[in-house]
């Protein structure tokens, strides 16, 4: 590992100065905030990151989970951003009011992992591409400009949508995907206050920067994560694929929620992990399911239209068939329509 100078700042403008004047986001950024260290530190000792300085924001008091306006319970869940994977997913207003999500969460590593790890954290960890981690091969995502070599390399758990020439890594997390489902909204602070970024524009596709994962600007600090009032309680789940029963990253993830009429479908949430460089919403395939009844039939017809544009690599296209059953299965399940 390289040296790094680090501080410890007790509160939010403190650490914001310990940022400030970095140009570019916060992927590309040279002094870095850490908090749980469960992916950062990793990478820092395989010598994937580099950064010159850590700024830990353990101490910031950004760790509570708390109810969104004065109406005791109507308005939506801020989570904060220091608050622990496993204190969330345990927390009882998420589990009653957001089930997908805990159940999202405690999909994903492992118990020790979940203990450690910070919701802002969640957000931020890279990708789990092998070249990504090998810095003995090219990684436009590593090395801006070396190429890319899961492209002609083994890339069975890589995307199948949105992937660009560049680069073909998907997200890990299986938090974010249940995130994207409830359309949660991400709170930062910076240098100009604070502002407000919804979900779908946190996480960014590849296209010909994919060493850029995320719109978070370097000298920004993610406080919370504000949860909207409708979790889908009654008509959701996360269904997660993988090579082994846990500690593994998801193969295809599905997060699906719905509002139901009796049998019939009033809304559609729907959105995948495993698949893509950020959690995939695809708002036509969502738009197939509404107003129709819910059935195997209908439930086919919308995973036909949201991997229409679905792509297989040499290794993965396996991917795509594997999405359309975890799609159909996961909506029947949220329905609680039978299925073989
Ligand atoms: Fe790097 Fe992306 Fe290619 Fe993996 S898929 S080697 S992360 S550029």
């Amino acid at each position: 590992m390289r040296a790094f100078s680090y501080d410890r700042p007790d509160n939010v403008d403190a650490a914001l100065r310990g940022v400030a004047g970095q140009p570019g986001t916060t992927t590309e950024a040279a002094v870095k905030f850490v908090a749980g260290g469960t992916n950062l530190l990793d990478l820092m000792k395989a010598d994937v990151m580099r950064p010159e300085r850590l700024v830990d924001i353990s101490r910031l008091g950004l760790d509570r989970i708390e109810e969104i306006g004065d109406s005791g319970g109507d308005g939506g869940l801020r989570l904060g951003a220091l608050a622990r994977n496993a204190d969330t997913a345990y927390d009882e207003r998420v589990q009653t009011r957001y089930p997908m999500l805990s159940k999202a969460i405690l999909a994903g590593a492992s118990a020790q992992l979940r203990n450690m790890a910070t919701n802002g954290g969640n957000l931020l960890q890279r990708t789990r591409c092998y070249y990504f981690y090998d810095t003995g091969t090219p990684c436009n995502k590593r090395e801006p400009g070396t190429g890319c070599g899961a492209l002609t390399g083994v890339n069975r758990i890589h995307a199948i949508l949105g992937a660009s020439d560049h680069c073909i890594a998907v997200h890990p997390s299986d938090m974010c995907v249940a995130l994207a489902a409830l359309e949660a909204v991400v709170r930062v602070s910076g240098p100009k206050g604070e502002r407000i970024i919804p979900f779908a524009d946190f996480h960014r596709l590849p296209g010909d920067t994919p060493h850029i994962d995320s719109t978070l600007a370097a000298d920004e600090l993610i406080t919370a994560i504000d949860l909207p009032a409708e979790g889908f309680a009654k008509h959701s789940t996360y269904l997660k694929v993988r090579d082994r029963a846990s500690y593994a990253f998801a193969l295809v993830s599905v997060a699906a929620a719905l509002e139901m009429d009796g049998q019939t479908i009033r809304t559609a949430r729907l959105a995948l992990g495993g698949v893509a460089h950020k959690p995939w919403r695809d708002p036509a395939a969502e738009a197939e399911l509404a107003g129709k009844p819910a059935s195997l039939e209908t439930f086919a017809e919308a995973a036909r239209v949201l991997l229409h544009d679905a792509k297989g690599q040499s290794h993965n296209a396996f991917k795509i068939g594997l999405a359309e059953r975890a799609i159909v299965r996961a909506l029947a399940e949220a329905a609680g329509v039978e299925h073989p």
